[in-house]
């Protein structure tokens, strides 16, 4: 077994680095050694710096031109090595070239990387050089006129992707992701292509288009195909996908896999980072035990080879098992080894799916306190992440209409042109012929009205096209309700008539319960049955005149423009009794749901009794209101419905105040609330 394995990693390090050394300067081929040398250094750093020594060539000696991509080797090979310090007087070398500044800032990038801190910066600086030469949309011709450093580019770019993904802008990250895998088969590297559709996999998956995120995976497999360490990762990419769409026994069979390929391809790093992820997975099959014990094997091997970022995730893996099997002290010791590593701030989503995760895992153990404080941590970030992921996705729905009101202004424009040559010829005409005059000028009249009428028929159908257009992308396809996109698109028409007035209205946040149980016990099919049904009742318990938008996986946003308090309420209660009273029907048979509601109206009053006036909010702090006591209802035991029916704040700062700490406020009185219960 050991001796197949050495055969294998022996002969994979043949076809991976040329035998004969590199004579004449072929960049080509030598750029194609580095990127090998420094793909094996990952696992086996030592011998690679070994290897990048012996082979250092003459041309590449201090002042030559190819200097800087054998010196960004160097410096990712002893990075791998675990010796940062060492790696960025590589980093100050690279920034005294000029050549070689781009390069410096992606290795500078990279280092920060390493150390489990933001590095999308560095990488934005590095791009906007290499940029230049690798203009986005003509790659291949790139690389072969501009000199495009197509791997350093897709570097910068895999490490912009990582920030946006972490910040939750994923329009953003999804071009980012499309930008580098374009780059990647412009140069025909097997392993970066695989590495680019395994990253646009998980973009897409963060959008919920789990079956195209499946398509990008059995791409990256072939391309994955004969070498051991890309098919692991892309396992890995796999596993991640199948776990967020709910298959936590496809993402252990996945991961279970990567293990056997890393072996075999005798890789520790990969191994060890295989492992911590694989102690999430066996921890959500329940199997605590199986978890610790790969995590206590990838400990080690992770802090060997310095990598903080995995070492930090492990010790989050680790403190959820050790809560499961009740070892609070020991969950407590790993959680302190987060803290000790620090928290990244531009991974706000990744962290905010952590700590949902470990107040679920308190609160299943009893542990009430803790359960509040990680939850409470995890409401804020998500706050953020919610608003950034909203502008950005404003941000395009903006850049759509400009380009189409662009292009019809731009087609009248001719239009208009065409009238005007037709008018000259017209006149010329009727100087010449001086008896035609009175016929020529009716028939031009005639030609204007038939012109005139074409062009009113165009712009008809121009503004139909658009509007189908718009009504298809702002519709969710399984529930045929309103998608997100929709309900901003109302929100900033509204703003657009009204800009001075405060949001008003009737908000109302549904979630369905334990809705992750469904797909677990029941499979996808059935959960997307329960999405549609619960979708259908929603909409049949509201006013036609109510907008009923899915806000999300399975969660839904009813919007009524004129209610009274008391109307609310009812309706809130309507739907708790359609959602939860009957069965819902799926290809698995029959199932009973639950929701929980968040409900307020607004603006929010001061009681009546106090006749405190009536408070001014925008509409994304309206949602995080409804938002918040959806929560609410959720901690309180769900299948209920909590709805605000009185705020007391003498301004903003103090109403901005309460949504910081909600409960102090309810204990205290300043927030009273109303709570419906759903059918038993
Ligand atoms: P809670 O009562 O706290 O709301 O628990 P929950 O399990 O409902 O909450 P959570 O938000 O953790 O789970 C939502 C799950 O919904 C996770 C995701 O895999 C799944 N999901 C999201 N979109 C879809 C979809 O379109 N179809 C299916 N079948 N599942 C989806
Ligand atoms: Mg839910
Ligand atoms: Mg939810």
């Amino acid at each position: 077994m050991r001796k197949a394995a050495l055969a294998l990693a022996l002969a994979l390090a043949a076809t991976a680095v040329p035998a004969a050394p590199v004579t004449g300067p072929d960049p080509a081929a030598e750029d194609t050694l580095l990127a090998s040398i420094t793909r094996r250094a990952y696992d086996d750093p030592e011998a690679m710096l070994a290897e990048l020594n012996r082979r250092w060539p003459t041309h590449a000696g201090p002042g030559q031109p190819r200097e800087p991509a054998w010196l960004l080797a160097r410096g990712r090979v002893l990075l791998a090595a675990g010796q940062a310090e060492a790696a960025d007087a590589v980093a100050a070398r690279l920034m005294g070239r000029e050549d070689g500044v781009d390069r410096g800032w992606l290795l500078r990038a990279l280092i920060q990387e390493r150390a489990g801190k933001p590095a999308g910066g560095l990488a934005t600086r590095a791009l906007s050089g290499l940029d230049k030469h690798c203009p986005a949309g003509d790659e291949a011709r790139a690389l072969r006129e501009l000199g495009c450093d197509f791997r350093s580019t897709w570097e910068a770019l895999r490490l912009l992707l990582r920030e946006q993904t972490g910040q939750g802008v994923v329009v953003e990250a999804e071009a980012t992701a499309r930008r580098a895998l374009a780059l990647a088969r412009a140069g025909e590297d097997r392993y970066l292509i695989a590495m680019s559709l395994g990253n646009l996999a998980l973009v897409l998956q963060a959008q919920d288009h789990v079956d195209a995120a499946r398509a990008e995976l059995r791409a990256a497999e072939v391309e994955a195909q004969g070498h051991l360490t890309a098919a692991g990762r892309v396992r890995n990419f796999q596993a991640v996908v199948e776990r967020r769409a709910g298959d936590l026994g496809a993402a252990r069979s996945a991961l279970e896999a990567a293990l056997v390929l890393a072996e075999q391809a005798d890789a520790p790093h990969f191994a060890a980072v295989t492992r911590s992820n694989l102690v999430d997975a066996y921890m959500h099959l329940g199997l605590p035990k199986e978890a610790l014990a790969a995590g206590q094997k990838a400990l080690p091997v992770l802090q060997r080879f310095r990598d903080k970022a995995f070492e930090r995730n492990l010790h989050h893996n680790l403190a959820v098992a050790h809560i499961k099997l009740h070892q609070f002290d020991a969950a407590r010791q790993e959680l302190a080894k987060v803290g000790e590593i620090g928290v990244d701030p531009s991974e706000l989503v990744p962290r905010a799916r952590q700590l949902r995760e470990l107040g679920d895992t308190w609160a299943e153990a009893g542990q009430y306190k803790e359960a509040l404080a990680a939850f409470h941590d995890e409401r804020g970030l998500n706050a953020l992440a919610n608003e950034r992921n909203r502008a950005s996705a404003l941000e395009e729905l903006r850049r759509k209409y400009d380009s189409a009101a662009k292009q019809r202004d731009l087609e009248l424009l001719a239009r208009d042109g065409q009238l005007k040559d037709q008018q000259l010829e017209n006149q010329r005409l009727a100087q010449k012929v001086g008896v035609a005059v009175g016929v020529l000028l009716l028939l031009s009249i005639a030609l204007i009205g038939v012109t005139l009428l074409r062009m009113r028929r165009a712009q008809a159908r121009l503004t139909a096209n658009q509007s189908l257009l718009r009504a298809q992308s702002e519709r969710d396809p399984l529930t045929d309700l309103s998608n997100r996109r929709h309900f901003l698109a109302v929100m900033d028409q509204r703003t657009r008539e009204a800009p001075a007035d405060a949001f008003h209205g009737a908000l109302m946040m549904i979630d369905i319960d334990h809705f992750k149980n469904v797909n677990d016990w029941h499979g996808h099919a059935a959960g997307d049955a329960v999405i549609v049904e619960v979708g259908r009742r929603i909409r049949a318990a509201v006013r036609d005149t109510d907008l009923v938008v899915r806000w999300g996986g399975e969660e839904f946003l009813v919007f009524a423009a004129e209610m009274q308090a008391h109307d609310l309420g009812q309706m809130a209660d309507r739907i708790l009794r359609s959602v939860g009273g009957e069965d819902v029907e799926t290809p698995e048979g029959p199932l009973r749901v639950t929701a929980s509601i968040g409900f307020a109206s607004f603006p929010l009053g001061g009681a009546a009794a106090t006749g405190a006036p009536a408070l001014r909010l925008h509409w994304e702090q309206a949602v995080n209101w409804a938002d918040m006591v959806l929560y609410k209802a959720k901690a309180e035991g769900r299948n209920r419905g909590v709805g605000i029916t009185a705020v007391e704040a003498p301004d903003a700062d103090t109403l901005a105040s309460i949504l910081q700490d909600f409960d102090a406020a309810c204990l205290n009185g300043q927030v009273r609330l109303t709570v419906l219960l759903g059918p038993s």
